[in-house]
């Protein structure tokens, strides 16, 4: 079965065409899906004849939840969805009073390979599809829809380094932002990366400003080769040069992450390199208290730690939050609920 969101505008119109329907068919489908439907039988102001077409051909989604997880009361949820193949990615919806943000995954795995994340731990599945990464959106929407809420923000936060797989990324972002499906400005979505240079430049080409999220964890190489192994192909000053590059074209402030790890990189040293690295530039520092994985050698450090190395930072000059780490009672960062399955698949092969 073909998944709807795989086709182009073009190609459904086509699809259309050649069952004898006119083309704005196509629009009155897509403002569906955009509400989350899954079922073509309910699109009701079409004609029977075609909802049968479209059963019989397409499918709403290729996405199928396996498992989901909860947190904050509700406010934060966690859905594990297994792909056409067998590979498995995760998404994560917060609920704010203003906004309503989706953590989305950008690839089945990670090859990059930082010892600290989740993800990076188990072997790369492959790159999702363009598609795959819409539909975790069009799951948020449907889930959001039922709540009276509406999906406004999405980040590239999930497993993956989104980077990584460009193509699919871009026209991703392209398709959550297209009026016709779910209109969200790419300036409410977000794509981290852990630092591929050239492609970090061919973003600044696109003409989709795209808020850029850099995973810095480390303001010299020596720490940062280690932390985010990719540091050794493409290093720090050069990464911020790349960043700053494309601040500058799409007049977008950069925000710089920075997963705090007690005693590792969350001390006055690493401070005041990190407040020389970004003095002055159009950037935002986003500290992220490390959320414990298992067999790693990191800790989180206590809040009076994280309180110091903010207010070094901020007495750099720099402008600093520290991340609200919600979901962490349920395992709701990156890479977490996939690794409980993951265990338990092993525990019981
Ligand atoms: N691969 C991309 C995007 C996905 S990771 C990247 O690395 O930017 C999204 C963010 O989660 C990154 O900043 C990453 O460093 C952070 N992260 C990974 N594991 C984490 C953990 N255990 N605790 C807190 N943040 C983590
Ligand atoms: Fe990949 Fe990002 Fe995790 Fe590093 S932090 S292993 S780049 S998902």
């Amino acid at each position: 079965m073909i998944p709807i969101v795989s086709l182009s505008a073009s190609e459904l119109e086509t699809w259309l065409a050649e069952r004898g329907q006119p083309a704005y068919r196509r629009k009155q489908i897509w403002t569906w899906l955009a509400r989350g439907a899954t079922d073509f039988n309910a699109m009701v102001d079409l004609p029977a004849s075609l909802r049968a077409a479209l059963v019989a051909d397409f499918s709403a989604t290729s996405l199928r939840p396996v498992a989901t997880s909860v947190a904050d009361r509700g406010l934060t949820t966690k859905t594990l969805f297994e792909l056409d193949g067998g590979h498995s990615i995760e998404a994560v919806v917060m609920r704010y009073a203003d906004r309503s943000t989706l953590c989305i995954s950008s690839q089945a795995g990670c090859p990059i390979g930082c010892p600290f994340c989740a993800t990076g731990k188990f072997p790369f599945g492959r790159n999702l599809k363009a598609h795959e990464i819409v539909e975790q959106a069009l799951d948020a929407e449907r889930v959001l829809a039922g709540e009276g809420r509406r999906l406004s923000h999405v980040v590239f936060m999930g497993m993956g380094e989104p980077m990584a797989n460009y193509g699919a990324v871009v026209e991703s972002v392209r398709r959550m932002a297209d009026p016709e499906l779910l209109g969200i400005s790419p300036r409410r979505i977000v794509v981290s990366t852990s630092g591929l240079i050239p492609r970090i430049a061919q973003l600044g080409e696109e003409k989709i400003p795209v808020t850029l999220a850099i995973s810095l964890h480390g303001a010299r190489d020596e720490l940062r080769d280690v932390l985010v192994p990719i540091n050794r192909k493409y290093p720090v000053r050069d990464l911020v040069g790349a960043a700053q590059a494309y601040a500058q074209k799409t007049g977008r402030r950069v925000s710089y992450e920075w997963v705090l790890l007690a005693g590792v990189n969350d001390t006055p040293r690493d401070a005041h390199e990190l407040g020389a690295l970004l003095r002055g530039k159009l950037a935002h520092v986003n500290l992220i208290p490390f959320n414990p994985v298992e067999d790693t050698p990191y800790h989180a450090p206590d809040r009076a730690s994280i309180k110091a190395f903010k207010e070094l930072v901020e007495g750099q000059g720099l402008n600093v939050t520290v991340r609200d780490t919600r979901g962490r009672e349920a395992d709701a960062a990156c890479g977490q609920l996939h690794e409980r399955v993951m265990r338990s698949r092993m525990a019981v092969s």
